[in-house]
């Protein structure tokens, strides 16, 4: 399927790199997983499940559906990119979660982790929020090295670092910016059903590696 917005943009999706099937197998893995740890912490209390928007819209429908758990669902908007694809380190909150996190167990719901300055900022103000207990759960993590060495200087998997590893990873990204399953550029992109690199936009005389590859049929 050509993405129609490639007219539009010249910047389009090139390579694929998580097929639909490959997103849709991993994503019951997590559910699988992320349902046994509530299971036994939670007996018959629910779990928030705390999505940031705009990105994880689209992992969490299929993550949700994917937990057996009671659950309940509240979004938080948070924007550390603005229309560039070059992280500008200030991460703004412009929307809060509608219900009282007090007391609840929260999961919260991630499309990418890159540095982890997004990660950081909703920590903190997740800790003044009075939830019982905050995980994470990303779909894609970027920076793994760094995380890895965090995680070795401190001894554990999970610090309070800035660089605190999510307890659930869906890939270890390539540091690559990618497109698709609710990951967008300049807010496009957001509805193709499988992830993909983004093509720099070019100059009709220079091409870029990859921008002819169309995705293969089906996704
Ligand atoms: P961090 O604060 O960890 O550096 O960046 C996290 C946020 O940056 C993500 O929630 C996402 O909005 C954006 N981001 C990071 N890498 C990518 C990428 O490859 N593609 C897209 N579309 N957004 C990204
Ligand atoms: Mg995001």
């Amino acid at each position: 399927m050509e993405p129609d917005t490639r007219e539009a943009n010249p910047g389009g999706p090139a390579g694929v790199v998580y097929t639909r099937d490959e997103l849709a197998r991993r994503v019951e893995e997590l559910g699988r997983e992320i349902s046994a740890f509530y299971r036994r912490k939670l007996g018959d209390e629910s779990v928030v499940v705390l999505g940031v928007l705009k990105g994880s819209f689209v992992f969490l429908a299929d993550l949700v559906r994917a937990l057996d758990l009671r659950v309940q669902i509240e979004f938080i908007v948070a924007s550390s990119y603005g229309d560039s694809t070059v992280t500008s380190g200030v991460v703004e909150l412009l929307y809060e979660p509608a219900a009282s996190l007090e007391g609840r167990h929260v999961l919260l719901v991630e499309d990418i982790v890159d540095t982890g300055t997004t990660l950081e900022r909703l920590h903190v103000l997740l800790a003044e929020s009075g939830a019982r207990s905050v995980e994470v759960c990303a779909l894609l993590l970027k920076e793994v090295e760094a995380f890895e060495e965090e995680a070795r200087r401190e001894g554990s998997e999970a610090t309070d670092g800035p660089l605190r590893r999510p307890r659930w990873v869906g890939f270890d990204a390539p540091d690559e910016f990618l497109v698709g399953y609710g990951l967008d550029y300049s807010e496009n992109f957001r509805h193709l059903p499988y992830i993909a690199t983004l093509k720099e936009p070019v100059s009709p005389d220079v091409r870029a590696p990859g921008s002819e590859q169309a995705p293969p049929e089906g996704q």
